[in-house]
């Protein structure tokens, strides 16, 4: 995607640079709280909105005079990239070994040891899905500045636009800001986090799922994706945050075919088609179409809410430049805690969260890296997966909260095994796809 970016007036002295940083000392860390960002400059990136609501990607690039810039490429990619060169990351990513575990489904296999060494640890109860933000814990405000990208907000132009020397937030806003996650997974790993100044616990609401969207949107590429964890579904901080990274290779869980599920055309109509994967170790939503980008936004966002009032974990993985969005309940966390995981995944210590439901399975120990086969993998996913009656159960609710009525129980069968179906090629990546690293 292309856009502009604005003219800033030129400093003419650079005095005019040091009394603007100067004039505001906040905690002295230079933090992304209420101490110190409020009247720090933070480069601003303003996402065009729809004045028609279209879910068209709309010309951006109207205003010929001025330089234009690649919201995923330069800004953010590139971004990331400068803050590895400034050494903010706790492990080197890119040197972790990466395969592809042969078979037909291309599981990914990382192996990374570690992460889990190094990561912020999870400081909270994992059997409650809503959970009152504690700011006693560990949350964004307290990381510093130069982990953010940018602030990632609407704007009121008709184009998108990126201000490297934005005006100082101001008092009484709480910015979004896109920041890198420091144990990433992959290149290009970075955290959105909506209004971090509010605070918000790790939930779902309609206006932060269409914020996600539009990041999709502007990313404008199939290979990023943007994920989100529920507490419960191995989200490591109760700060509301998705995470998004680039990997240029299809997903499993992007290969799996799916079954439409058949609903009534009513006046609440809203275009958005709704199916099951049929064939996947993990049972899980494939929401996708939609009038607009709200309307798809808004029935994914209703389906999670009502599974997070109900207590019930989730994960969600926003693919295809925002187009199709998978939706996965999982009990992982319920089993574990009476006992029924089986002890071989145990052992492996692997948390399945998104990015391993959708087949890029993090491993912490070399032997299981060395050993992975696309049935180990499976296996593992399938501990993850809502039994069939359980989901059944779950898909009539999620349906009602999406605005679905669904026709008839027309689907019988389908039990995910391994052997049933096979992958089928997917239509929105491109043909030759090469990991970059
Ligand atoms: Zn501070």
């Amino acid at each position: 995607m292309l856009l502009t970016i604005k003219k800033v007036p030129t400093v003419v002295s650079n005095y005019q640079e040091e009394s603007s940083e100067t004039s505001f000392e906040g905690c002295g860390r230079h933090c992304l709280g209420k101490c110190c960002l409020p009247g720090s400059s933070v480069p601003l990136y303003s996402f065009k909105i729809d004045r028609e609501n279209s879910k068209e990607n709309g010309e951006v690039n109207s205003a010929k005079e001025q330089p234009q810039v690649c919201f995923l490429h330069n800004l953010l990619l590139g971004q990331w990239e400068d803050r590895m060169s400034r050494g903010l990351f706790r492990y080197d990513v890119t040197s972790c070994a990466t395969r592809i575990i042969p078979g037909r489904w291309g599981f990914i296999a990382q192996l990374n040891e570690g992460r889990h060494l190094k990561k912020r640890p999870t400081e909270f109860r994992v059997d409650k899905v809503l959970q009152a933000f504690d700011e006693t814990k560990f949350n964004f405000t307290k990381i510093g500045q130069e982990e953010v990208l940018f602030r990632f907000e609407p704007g009121n132009d008709l184009k998108s636009e990126f201000v490297p020397t934005a005006p100082p937030t101001a008092d009484s806003t709480s910015p979004s800001v896109v920041a890198i996650n420091v144990s990433p997974i992959e290149f290009g790993h970075v955290l959105l986090i909506p209004r971090v100044l509010d605070c918000l616990p790790q939930r779902i609401d309609h206006e932060s799922f269409l914020l996600a969207l539009h990041m999709a949107k502007e990313a404008s590429n199939p290979f990023f994706r943007i994920g989100y964890n529920s507490l419960g579904a191995f989200a490591t901080i109760n700060h509301l945050h998705f995470q998004a990274y680039y990997l240029a290779v299809p997903f499993p869980v992007e290969k799996s075919p799916t079954k439409r599920i058949k609903t009534v055309k009513g006046m609440q109509d809203r275009g958005v088609i709704v199916s099951r994967l049929s064939n996947f170790p993990v049972r899980g939503f494939v929401f996708e179409g939609g009038n607009t980008m709200q309307c798809l936004s808004d029935s994914v966002a209703s389906a999670c809410i009502y599974l997070q009032n109900n207590n019930i974990p989730y994960n969600v993985l926003i693919a295809d430049s925002g187009n199709k969005i998978f939706l996965f309940p999982q009990c992982f966390a319920e089993k574990q805690a009476l006992g029924k995981v089986s002890q071989e995944l145990l052992e492996t210590l692997v948390n399945p969260a998104v990015w391993e439901i959708a087949g890029h399975i993090v491993l912490k120990r070399r032997q299981d890296f060395e050993n992975a086969s696309e049935a180990s993998a499976w296996r593992l996913l399938s501990d993850v997966s809502l039994s069939e009656e359980r989901f059944r159960q779950v898909k009539a609710y999620v349906l009602e909260a999406a605005g679905f009525q669904e026709t008839s129980n027309t689907d019988q069968e389908d039990d995910s095994t391994y052997d049933q179906l096979s992958p089928r090629a997917i239509s929105h990546l491109p043909k030759d796809c090469v990991v970059i690293h």
